[in-house]
């Protein structure tokens, strides 16, 4: 029996999730709930209806695994706990330095009711989590680098358009390659925000509008642009549409360290990923996530957990057999 996959929310994420569905033959797709009206929305899968989020819970025996598909700044904080009264669930939760009052407060309902619940699921944080904890347990006495991009940032991009003057904008960050090079040597340079990332704008301006003084405005915008060197771009409206319709993104976990008695040798591990669907893969992985939530709920667990706490099998359609004779 294929497990039953519920998406709330259907943004760019949830989107995304259901084209996961399609590639991943053990699930399939139940239903999909939001908050706007379900008659003005259709899904792409057929024979699938949107239902009201209020009904979710009247389905709980129909669904195996909810996978929540909300914004991590108001939706999340309050839609997993909630859900995980009635469902085991799945979120993308990445708003990192609440992430321990996110999980406490999952973990109470999710325990309460006997359900699993995975937060904080992607790539970062998610895969490039993961990839952090494994490097540090080997390589103790090291140093972890992130670089993000090249890949849009969201909350950039919305900060240049409420800028007075701004039609609409896109805002890529982009890793600057000789600090990559500088890390990879294994040399443990210490580097200033500056010197990691730089920021590139590409800007469509109201008719008449002072480009000059939006140029100031992005490059001096304290917290989003002011540590940054920023390159802007004033481009067409079609320019926007034609180059920059995409969500891609991507980045580097790096950790360098060394090991013998006189730390004589020096190890880079590095993870990568380029995307060219920062939400299609991140929904991805909340497939993959879904199947672990679905099996250790099978099991007998219940509360919640983050990728820490998940053994890679469980993460896969294929039992220990297979993964024991074509992947180790
Ligand atoms: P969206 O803004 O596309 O969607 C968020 C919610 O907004 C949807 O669930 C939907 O809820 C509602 N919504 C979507 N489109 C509309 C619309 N046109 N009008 C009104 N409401 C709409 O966000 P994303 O799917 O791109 O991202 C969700 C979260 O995922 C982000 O906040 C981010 O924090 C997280 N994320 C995490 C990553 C990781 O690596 N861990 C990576 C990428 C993202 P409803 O249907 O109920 O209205």
């Amino acid at each position: 029996m294929s497990i039953r996959i519920g998406i709330m929310g259907y943004g760019n994420l949830g989107r995304g999730v259901e084209c996961a569905i399609k590639h991943n033959p053990d699930m399939e797709l139940k239903a999909v709930f939001t908050r706007r009206d379900p008659g003005a929305l259709s899904v792409l899968t057929e024979g699938v209806k949107v239902y009201s989020a209020e009904d979710a819970p009247s389905m709980k025996d129909e669904i195996d695994v909810l996978i929540l598909c909300g914004g991590s700044a108001t939706d999340l904080p309050e839609q997993t706990p909630r859900m995980a009264e009635y469902f085991n669930v799945v979120d993308s939760f990445d708003t990192h330095a609440k992430i321990p009052e996110h999980f406490e407060a999952v973990d109470r309902t999710a325990s309460d009711h006997g359900y699993v619940a995975v937060i904080s699921v992607g790539w970062d944080p998610g895969m490039f989590s993961l990839n952090r904890l494994y490097a540090n347990a080997i390589l103790p006495g090291g140093k972890d680098y992130t670089f993000w991009g090249k890949g849009v940032s969201q909350g950039h991009s919305d900060a240049v358009r409420r800028i007075p003057g701004v039609k609409d904008a896109r805002q890529y960050t982009i890793p600057v390659e000789s600090a990559l090079e500088a890390v990879r040597s294994g040399s443990q340079p210490e580097l200033s925000t500056r010197q990691k990332h730089t920021r590139e704008c590409f800007v469509v301006a109201e008719e008449g509008a002072d480009k000059e003084a939006i140029k100031e405005a992005i490059v001096t915008m304290p917290n989003y642009f002011a540590d940054y060197d920023t390159a802007v771009h004033f481009i067409s409206e079609e320019e926007l549409l034609r180059d920059h319709a995409g969500i891609p993104h991507g980045g580097f976990v790096i950790r360098t360290g060394n090991t013998g008695m006189k730390d004589e040798h020096s190890h880079v591990i590095e993870y990568s990923l380029k995307l060219d669907s920062n939400p299609e893969f991140t929904s991805s992985v909340l497939a993959a996530y879904a199947r672990a939530a679905y099996r250790l709920s099978r099991e007998g667990a219940k509360g919640c957990k983050t990728v820490f706490d998940i053994a890679p099998a469980y993460l896969s359609p294929e039992d220990g057999a297979f993964l024991r004779k074509h992947m180790l």
